[in-house]
């Protein structure tokens, strides 16, 4: 496949997930509860977990919000990738998309799905609404429990 062929496929994916996410809603019960903006491109993002019973292991993530395709398509598959994943583990992804998006690192086989969002790196002013999710969910698992609060922006954010 050529790099031109591989980029229309990534978009293809990007797009079919923002027409129809998989994991758009809230969870029940919500256990972490955290909203987020980028304000340079003016998504917001809703997200909520349900955590098993310690507290240590993320049974499922869903999100709403309002944005462009990327921000969108990358909350859906962050919500997917997600799923039975421990609180650790979920941060080192944080650190590892965060690095993807800088063109440092990709993920490994098992989920290589978010490798999809890698050609973003390449588009410096849409790289945050890419992270706008990681960003948020990170914010999200530092709480000690649900917490309804304050937006977080990544506008300060790389
Ligand atoms: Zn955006």
């Amino acid at each position: 496949m050529s790099l031109d062929n591989l980029r229309d496929l990534y978009q293809q994916v990007i797009l079919e997930r923002y027409k129809k996410p998989r994991n758009k809603g809230k969870t029940n019960p919500i256990d972490r509860y955290q909203k987020g903006h980028n304000p340079s491109c003016g998504d917001t993002i809703e997200l909520t977990l349900k955590l098993d019973a310690a507290g240590d292991r993320i049974e499922e993530v869903k999100f709403d919000g309002e944005g462009c395709a990327i921000s969108m398509a990358s909350a859906d598959l962050m919500a997917e990738a997600l799923r039975g994943k421990k609180v650790e583990e979920a941060l080192s992804m944080v650190q590892r998309f965060q690095a993807m998006m800088r063109g440092e690192d990709e993920f490994p086989q098992e989920l290589r799905k978010l490798n999809v969002m890698q050609g973003v790196a390449q588009f410096p002013v849409r790289i945050k609404c890419a992270n706008l999710s990681w960003h948020t969910l990170k914010a999200a698992l530092e709480q000690a429990q649900a917490d309804v609060g304050e937006f977080v922006s990544n506008e300060a954010i790389d």
